[in-house]
């Protein structure tokens, strides 16, 4: 098959250097028909890495078109034979986890073993759907009144357009890619602009695998919201699938809605981070890192406000300052390197308002809090005490590795608290009393919850939000679903 670039950045690890940076539509590599192209930065030093084909709606559309006529065919294909192909990804993916987690650090920042983690847990969702493309299962029941039987399938909804951001550049396309494939979708990916040289690694990875020529289309650009829309108002387009700001989905939800598009939104988070004074100490500061400070702190399950009650919170921030201030940061590709740049200026410099907002209402730097020379978009792991409610850092996503401290004194205080927030994608718990971690989970108006673990992602769980965090769930079972209508057939006989 028709993939040369592909063979060579296999064969000689994907590096920045090898990586494709053409778009991928029908099988083919191609430049943007204007010959259009943008910059790749490396946030650790400000410079180019890479230059890469910008589309704009022309090429859209042609990607869509390779969708739409790839789809009737993909959708026939075996789902043990779809499910073998995804399988062959997943393994691929795995095989070359060591150049495509230096392809991610190189555009997106994070240091190497949490890249490479990244990979393990983005090849692990090919794995986790290779297996689920078999179980698409349906129902047959005889109606109540007896009068005939009611067969229910389960079919492909049909071609979709999966758009996602930079701070997971492998992981957020193959929890999107996997169950598409599985439930016989094609797609459209519009990766984010700051990291798109892990989505075409990817298209690399699958064209490899043996997935066929239109079942997925990259399309990279500068020219979302054109891009986005002309997608979006394409009839052949049945599905988005969106992770992003709250912001940004919003506004998907409203074109989406012009055509009456099935949307799944994996939007901002504002995680609650609660401790109480009987839970172990140890592992909750071990927790907090995990969930405060992985990633650089970009993600959207990234611990926002930690709640610590009264009687342990100077215990538990004395440990939890020491292990955040002993953080190593620099280029992700340095040796022992655990805490990478943010992804941009913009980025750093709101972290930055924040923490100045923060302590111009009464809170305390622990450590951190100033950005240091020189070049990259560096933000050090910051710890603020005594935090005011009032304070924006608690009502928006930061985005960043600072941790704002609350004391509380009361259960009832604390949920009341921590669900004050239009979000509701995770909260995080620590106590050793099981029963009252479970009616404080029981509680909290999130779509997840970590009980005494700092980390909830997982390719076999339903990821996903409540309240404005977003519509719909990745992962499990149900990711697949997201990808699938019922038909419902009454059958007389
Ligand atoms: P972040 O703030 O994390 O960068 P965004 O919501 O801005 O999150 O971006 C997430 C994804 O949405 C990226 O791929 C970005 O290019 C894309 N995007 C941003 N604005 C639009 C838009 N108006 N239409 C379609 N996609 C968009």
């Amino acid at each position: 098959m028709g993939c040369p670039v592909a063979r060579l950045c296999y064969d000689r690890g994907v590096s920045s250097s090898a990586a494709p940076t053409d778009l991928y539509i029908d099988g083919r590599w191609r430049p943007a028909a204007d010959g259009g192209r943008f910059d790749v930065i490396d946030p650790a030093t400000e410079k180019r890495i890479a230059s890469v084909a910008d589309a704009d709606a022309a090429d859209a559309i042609a990607a869509v078109d390779a969708a739409a006529a790839a789809q009737p065919t993909w959708a026939a294909v075996a789902p043990r034979q779809r499910g073998e192909i995804l399988r062959r990804a997943y393994e691929r993916m795995a095989a070359g986890a060591d150049s495509l987690a230096e392809l991610i650090v190189r555009e997106n920042g994070k240091p190497l073993p949490e890249a490479r983690g990244e990979v393990l847990y983005a090849a692990d969702f090919l794995r986790w759907y290779a297996e689920e493309a078999v179980r698409i299962d349906g129902t047959f029941a005889t109606a109540p009144a007896g009068t005939n039987r009611m067969l229910v399938l389960r079919q492909p909804i049909g071609v979709a357009l999966l758009i996602t951001p930079w701070n997971l550049p492998a992981a957020m396309i193959t929890r999107k890619i996997g169950p598409a494939l599985a439930a016989g979708c094609t797609v459209v990916v519009k990766p984010a602009e700051q990291t798109p040289l892990t989505a075409l690694a990817l298209a690399c990875v699958l064209d490899e695998a043996g997935v066929p020529p239109g079942v997925v289309n990259v399309v990279t650009t500068t020219q979302s919201a054109k891009v986005g829309s002309a997608v979006l108002t394409d009839a052949r387009v049945r599905k988005l699938s969106f992770t992003g700001s709250t912001e940004v989905g919003r506004r998907l939800l409203e074109q989406a809605a012009r055509r009456v598009v099935k949307t799944s939104m994996e939007l901002g988070g504002n995680a609650p981070f609660i401790v109480f004074a009987d839970a172990d100490l140890d592992a909750a500061v071990a927790g907090a890192m995990i969930a405060k400070m992985r990633h650089n702190g970009e993600t959207c399950t990234a611990a926002n406000r930690i709640y610590i009650e009264e009687p342990v919170y100077d215990a538990f921030l004395d440990r939890f300052t020491a292990a955040a201030a002993a953080l190593k940061m620099g280029h992700g590709l340095e040796a022992g390197v655990q805490l990478g740049p943010l992804i941009d200026a913009d980025g750093r410099d709101k972290v930055q308002r924040l923490v100045d907002a923060a302590v111009a209402r009464g809170a305390r730097v622990l450590t951190g809090g100033r950005v240091p020379r020189g070049p990259g978009f560096f933000y050090p792991p910051t710890v603020l005490a005594e935090v005011d409610s009032d304070s924006p850092i608690l009502c928006e996503e930061i985005f960043g590795p600072v941790a704002p401290a609350i004391r509380f004194r009361d259960t009832d205080t604390v949920i009341r608290a921590a669900n004050a927030v239009d979000h509701g994608l995770v909260a995080y718990v620590y106590t050793r009393d099981l029963g009252r971690g479970l009616r404080v989970a029981e509680a909290l108006e999130s779509g997840m919850v970590g009980l005494n673990r700092g980390l909830v992602s997982d390719p076999a769980a339903p990821f996903g939000g409540v309240k404005q965090s977003g519509i719909g769930r990745e992962g499990g079972h149900d990711g697949l679903l997201e990808y699938t209508e019922s038909k419902y057939i009454a059958l007389e006989f």
